[in-house]
């Protein structure tokens, strides 16, 4: 049985999906490493990867024979009804990679980031008896109603309040959260800070070297819980598998997602039993989380990434695109900044209208790239980490005349 298709997707798109959803003019019909192919039959280079969620690439051959063998073997059960292989195999893998001593951690796990992050805040409830939750300027952590509220950017949550209650925001300062700590929130009411290593949608932001260290401190001092979101910076996207391990700091829980289930949903919470196993049976799970082919893939996936020579390879090409942006910005007006960590780097522009052009200007010539910041003003780059040198020259160039293009 074949599926009837509308003849204009474009047309289609109009008519039958919400405008609340933003798209740019590109139609894909095909993917595979780093491209993706329009529906006017041109390859783009892709320096997206569905925002973040194709560290691997398109595709990749692994991880869609493992797909293929667990569609053959059964696609739903729900871990609620019956327990299955694969989501224990992708939890057993997330405590070997968890960044602390041994491989004691438990996980749950859930469909989106958000849902990640939510159930970290819910564990962290359950585990210390507080409600509050401190979030940080620029952070994104999501589009539900608490991950909303905790999300420092209005154009997320324009005409969407009134927002979750005790959800406090701090300055990314350790001086700026111990002001928190006496004006607006005591210290003993609050379950968790939750913070990204890198701020993602913010702008890509590392946080400052000193500051995980501090904070983890002045948490623990406190009995709050540092809650690490490594949603869009983990599985591999900064070298290591996850950012935090730059930092040297063992946060208390991690949440995952994106390119952990290599283009199949999925998303976690790890962390130590003693506060996974805080939450009464039942107060965990969903009916799709952790679905079995989600997991098969990610169980490749997470082997890839902590297979020798992933993170040397992913640094090296980190290199070549720092080198390659600080060439660019030497010739550019418009380049504010070139920062990140790792190979998750971004160029600052002028203002938003800059950055657009920029963005469709390299589209015009091949390239996808996607915006960030507070300004939208913030170019950022998620190449899959698997892509060839000349890739990566490749798609700098067209980055670098697209930035020529856009001057004129
Ligand atoms: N946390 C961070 C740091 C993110 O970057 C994102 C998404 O971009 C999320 C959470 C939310 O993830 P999802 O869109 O899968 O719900």
């Amino acid at each position: 049985m074949s599926i009837s298709v509308a003849s204009d997707v474009r047309e289609a798109r109009e008519k039958y999906v919400s405008m609340g959803v933003a798209t740019p003019p590109l139609v894909v019909d095909a993917a595979e490493g780093s491209r993706v192919r329009g529906d006017d039959g041109r390859w783009y280079l892709d320096w997206a990867g569905g925002i973040g969620c194709q560290n691997l690439g398109h595709g990749p051959s692994a991880v869609v024979a493992a797909i293929h063998e667990q569609v053959d073997r059964y696609l739903h059960q729900c871990f609620m009804v019956g327990m299955y292989e694969p989501y224990v195999e992708v939890c057993r893998r997330l405590a070997a990679a968890f960044p602390g001593p041994g491989d004691a951690y438990k996980s749950v796990l859930v469909n989106s980031g958000a849902e990640a992050v939510e159930n970290a805040v819910k564990i962290a409830r359950a585990a210390t008896g507080r409600p509050a939750v401190i979030a940080f300027e620029r952070a994104f952590h999501g589009r539900t109603l608490l991950t909303m509220s905790m999300t420092s950017k209005v154009a997320y949550r324009r005409t969407f309040g009134p927002f979750a209650p005790e959800v406090y925001r701090s300055p990314l300062s350790v001086d700026g959260l111990r002001a928190l700590l006496k004006s607006e929130v005591d210290p003993e009411s609050v379950a968790c800070v939750v913070v990204e290593p890198v701020q993602g949608e913010g702008g890509f932001h590392p946080l400052p070297p000193e500051f995980p260290a501090a904070l983890k401190t002045l948490c623990a001092a406190h009995g709050i819980l540092y809650v690490d979101d490594e949603v869009q910076a983990g599985v591999g996207r900064t070298g290591p598998m996850w950012a935090i391990e730059h930092y040297g700091v063992q946060p208390d829980l991690l949440v995952s997602g994106k390119s952990l289930g290599g283009g199949l949903p999925l998303a976690a919470v790890t962390g130590r039993p003693a506060l996974m196993d805080a939450v009464h049976p039942g107060g965990l799970g969903g009916t799709f989380g952790g679905n079995p082919v989600s997991c098969a893939a990610a169980c490749v996936v997470l082997d890839t990434v902590a297979a020798p020579g992933f993170r040397e390879r992913s640094e090296a090409l980190g290199v070549q695109l720092r080198t390659g942006l600080d060439t660019i910005a030497m010739d550019s007006d418009a380049i504010t900044d070139v920062r990140g960590l790792g190979p998750m780097l971004a160029l600052e522009l002028v203002d938003g209208a800059a950055a657009a052009a920029v963005v469709a200007a390299a589209r015009a010539r091949g390239l996808i790239l996607l915006t960030c910041g507070l300004d939208g003003n913030v170019i950022r780059l998620l190449p899959p980490l698997t892509m060839s040198d000349e890739d990566c020259t490749f798609g700098l160039e067209i980055l670098h005349a697209a930035l020529r293009e856009a001057a004129h």
